[in-house]
């Protein structure tokens, strides 16, 4: 099968879908791999890197290509040049980007949508998500880190003795939970909030404290994604937190709602209340932010002298390993769905990964939740 990995955009993403370690897997499943040069170099993978790959100066894919792997969503060009009829894995951003979906189904392009990866034990090794937040959660630790301008753990030294930095997490996902470890390898003393109560016991595992706000009736959603709050449980939750952040040398924010914008959580009222020189990393930029202030790809000094950081896809600071888990999740998908005896992706309709990752097909869009 003849399998094309993108180049994606040096300027917005060192990333690549394709690694030496997941061009060896792919080539024992019997692809035959092609990407343009340089694919992997922003993830430090040069072309000599590589086994059984064929780099190539044209940086789209060949008419007959059957199988295209990506990181970001693809550009209308992008899909434009793609080969009828092929399967595309890649982020595609579906409910920000709806307008690519009649697009792919136009030039019918069976396309994996690989946030939309369900939540089963079955899956979790093709979990992009998941793999690319751990590394975010741990990459905004050391963002805050490096901006505070004090140390994170305690130092007893003959001139006296530094008391820890406070670091409070807001939003105990995948990336929140790597946050506090990553902040207690550091010797932070840290706080967490979630509107999650199963959260509790985890924060406690990892040997941080877990901050309690009475919301009321919160739950989660049965992929155990969490649920939108009203605008007076926001309120209460605001209340709850101010205190902590004003005490708090570092805040990072990572509270999410899946397919929908996130929370404000922080007001300036709170960032104002904020000692100088404290930090919030705000790792929900990208889908609306949880910090009033903070701005996609800026950093953010008020002028109380609070640094509000809202980078998107921290990840993209540690690209060879990121590049190494989203290229093995890809891997995993195709492993998976590989039919050995015809050398070829086999997609089951009646699949629970298939139904809940495949948007567009024979020309159409046919994932309920973005069938018009
Ligand atoms: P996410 O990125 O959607 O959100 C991050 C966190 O923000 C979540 O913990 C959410 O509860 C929290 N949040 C939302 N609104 C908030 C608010 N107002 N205040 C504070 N926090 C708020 O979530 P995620 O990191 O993708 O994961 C959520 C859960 O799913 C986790 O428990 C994770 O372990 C679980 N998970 C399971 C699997 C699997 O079973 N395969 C895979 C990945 C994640």
């Amino acid at each position: 099968m003849h399998c094309f990995t993108y180049r994606e955009d040096p300027d917005q993403e060192p990333r690549v879908a394709l690694t030496p370690g997941t061009a060896e897997r792919l080539n024992r499943l019997g692809c035959t791999l092609f990407a343009p040069t340089g694919a992997g170099l922003g993830s430090h993978f040069p072309d000599r890197a590589y086994t059984g790959v064929t780099f190539q100066d044209r940086s789209t894919p060949s008419p007959d290509a059957r199988l295209l792997l990506k990181l970001q969503p693809p550009t209308p060009e992008e899909i434009a040049g793609m080969p009828d009829g092929a399967v595309l894995l890649s982020l595609l951003d579906p409910f920000r980007r709806g307008e690519l979906l009649p697009l792919l189904a136009g030039k019918n392009i069976t396309a994996i949508c690989l946030e939309m990866i369900p939540r089963s034990t079955l899956a979790q090794k093709m979990d992009v998500l998941s793999s690319q937040a751990n590394l975010a959660g741990y990459a905004a630790v050391l963002q805050a880190a490096q901006e505070i301008p004090t140390i994170l753990p305690m130092m007893s030294t003959p001139a006296g003795t530094l008391k820890p930095a406070r670091v409070f997490v807001v939003g105990v996902g995948v990336a929140g939970l790597q946050a506090i470890a990553t902040a207690k390898r550091l010797g932070a003393r840290v706080e967490a909030f979630d509107t999650r109560p199963v959260v509790e016991e985890q924060v406690k595992s990892l040997g941080a404290k877990f901050v309690k706000i009475d919301l009321g009736d919160t739950g989660q959603t049965d992929q155990g994604y969490a649920k939108e709050l009203t605008d007076e449980q926001i309120a209460r939750q605001r209340e709850g937190m101010k205190k902590i952040c004003a005490q708090s040398q570092a805040v990072i924010t990572t509270a999410k709602l899946f397919g929908r914008p996130s929370p404000t959580l922080i007001t300036k009222e709170m960032v104002s209340a904020m000692q100088p020189g404290s930090v919030i990393v705000d790792l929900a930029v990208d889908t609306g932010g949880n910090v009033e202030g903070s701005r996609a790809n800026e950093n953010v000094l008020t002028d109380e002298g609070v640094l509000i950081c809202g980078h998107p896809a921290l990840e993209r600071t540690v690209p060879q390993h990121a590049s190494e888990m989203f290229a093995s999740n890809v891997a995993h998908f195709l492993e998976h769905f590989w039919n050995s005896d015809s050398a070829s992706l086999e997609l089951p309709e009646d699949d629970e990964i298939v139904r809940a990752t495949v948007l567009t097909k024979n020309g159409q869009v046919v994932h309920p939740s973005f069938r018009k």
